[in-house]
């Protein structure tokens, strides 16, 4: 018999200790606490609720929304001789009342169900009449609108604490903003759970983010840098992985496609080549990544904004698993955000949705633009308080030449205003240029007493500034999705000249070449 979490470590999994706060999680869920666990992916979850089901009287029910990931966790413990199984869609009928079967005669340690299989009447009333050791509620920010996986199944889980409140509960996940957090916690009623927040620092990933002027010399001088190692490139469209994975062919890498929109066949094979062969660069869409666990990516590359925070983190996170150095890249410019914004306005969802969606876009570009600490914004943003230099992101390596952008960034907010705030930047920066073409004429713009005020700088200058001001958010694009630009709440205080604006050094003003009046 196995007595201590430490014996079951060691005798059924085969490790000689526990990780971070696995030790002090798996002894408050033996004593039956409900906890909340906050851990990294690869962090090792699964004992923590694994353990404790072992070492309590009867089943531990596992939710997991994952259903290709539970039978090879399930092959794992069966393989480690724990009495595990599966419930799911995967499942034919015969197979399924096995299970059932077991399951009420009391033969199981763990078993794995999907949510909404769990919550039908039927199953919950089974749950009546056996004994449950604890309930894992695993990818527990599915149950967030916040989050990004949302599964409307997840919300019906507070039942299970309505049926059985005696029964321990455990909510388990990677995804760790304050936010979801809350949510999590408000969702499934944990306001009484422990929470257990590991750090979500990956200290051997490197961060860099550059502006994109020319993304294929830039991704090849990149990945020159990284020549025979395993790495994946995330682009937004399938077009665009597609492209850019025949163009690295070309060029001699070992670089693969891989999107939903490729066969089933062509994926699987792509993915096992990518698992099994040394060196293959995935250049993928953001499809690409759940579940795979190769431990030695040694750089991830993202040629168009990622979605989130949370989404970059998890997609550089496939960097380096095997805790080497590797390598976090992305470049960006003014137009990709113009794009993430109308991607999110035109899209079918809704307000709500959207209203979250932008905000996830803001912090995402408060990233991109920072010239302090990268990690510490990326750590900031998952509730942590870290406090850099860490000395290895590019900010910290080689710190960015910033200068005092006050004045222009007023003559900018001020010509978006007095235009009405119903422009794109590329006519606005018309304006302060004092661009006289045919359709400043027409809108009579060239009386605007903006116009032509910031004649001092060009138009790459100027695309720099309100690239800035727009991650800095000092100006928004509309809801609409059209790219026009309006002041925001913190535009007053730059414009009321309260408020100082320091940006980055790409922006600093050259001498143009139409300077308006020279004397
Ligand atoms: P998560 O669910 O947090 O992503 P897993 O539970 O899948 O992580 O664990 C990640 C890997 O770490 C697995 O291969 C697991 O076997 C291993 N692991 C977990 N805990 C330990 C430990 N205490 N000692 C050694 N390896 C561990
Ligand atoms: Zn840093």
């Amino acid at each position: 018999m196995h007595h201590t979490p430490l014996d079951i470590l060691r005798n059924v999994f085969g490790y000689p200790g526990f990780r971070g706060q696995q030790q002090a999680i798996v002894e408050h869920m033996a004593e039956g606490g409900d906890a909340l666990v906050l851990m990294p992916t690869g962090g090792g979850k699964s004992l923590c609720y694994q353990i404790p089901a072992l070492l309590r009287q009867g089943t531990g029910i596992v939710v997991s929304p994952l259903i290709a990931l539970m039978q090879d966790q399930v092959d794992a413990l069966c393989a480690a001789g724990v009495a595990a199984a599966y419930l799911n869609s995967s499942l034919d009928a015969q197979s399924q009342r096995e299970v059932e079967r077991q399951f009420m005669a009391g033969e199981l340690d763990l078993l794995y169900v999907a949510p909404e299989r769990l919550l039908t009447s039927r199953f919950l009333g089974l749950i009546e009449q056996t004994e449950v050791a604890l309930f894992a509620i695993d990818e527990a920010h599915c149950v967030s609108q916040w989050g990004h996986d949302f599964r409307p199944e997840y919300r019906g889980l507070t039942v299970l604490h309505e049926r059985f409140p005696q029964v321990p509960r455990i909510a388990l996940t990677a995804t760790a903003d304050p936010r979801t957090r809350e949510e999590i916690v408000e969702r499934l009623a944990l306001h009484d759970a422990r929470q257990f927040v590991s750090s979500f620092d990956r200290p051997n990933i490197r961060y860099r983010v550059m502006l994109k002027h020319n993304p294929r010399t830039q991704l090849m001088q990149f990945i020159d840098g990284h020549r025979g190692a395993a790495g994946i490139v995330y682009a937004l469209s399938r077009k665009k992985v597609d492209e850019t994975a025949a163009w690295l062919a070309e060029a001699g890498i070992e670089a693969l496609p891989y999107h939903a929109g490729l066969d089933a066949a062509t994926r699987a094979r792509n993915q096992q080549r990518f698992l099994r062969e040394d060196g293959v660069v995935m250049v993928a869409t953001v499809a690409f990544g759940m579940g795979i666990d190769k431990p030695d990516v040694r750089f991830v590359a993202h040629l168009d904004l990622p979605r989130s925070m949370e989404g970059y983190y998890q997609e550089t996170g496939r960097a380096g698993r095997d805790g080497l150095p590797a390598e976090a890249w992305m470049i960006y410019g003014l137009a990709d955000v113009v794009t993430m914004s109308q991607m999110i306005a035109q899209s079918e969802s809704a307000d709500e949705r959207k209203r979250i969606e932008r905000q996830k876009l803001e912090s995402l570009l408060a990233y991109a633009e920072a010239t302090r600490c990268r990690r510490e914004l990326l750590l900031g943003a998952f509730g942590e308080d870290y406090h850099g230099p860490c000395g290895r992101c590019d900010n910290c390596m080689e710190p960015p030449r910033t200068w005092d952008a006050t004045v222009p960034a007023q003559k900018a907010l001020s010509a978006v205003y007095r235009s009405g705030q119903r422009f794109g930047a590329g006519h606005v920066i018309d304006i302060l240029r004092g661009v006289d073409n045919e359709r400043m004429g027409q809108l009579g713009h060239e009386q605007l007493s903006t116009f032509g005020i910031g004649a001092e700088i060009d138009e790459k200058g100027w695309r720099s500034v309100f690239r800035q001001l727009l991650a800095a958010g000092l100006l928004a694009t509309d809801a609409e999705g059209y790219g026009t630009l309006r002041l925001t709440s913190a535009s007053r205080d730059v414009l009321l000249g309260k408020q100082v604006v320091h940006l980055r050094e790409d922006a600093k003003p050259v001498r143009s070449a139409r300077r308006r009046r020279d004397s």
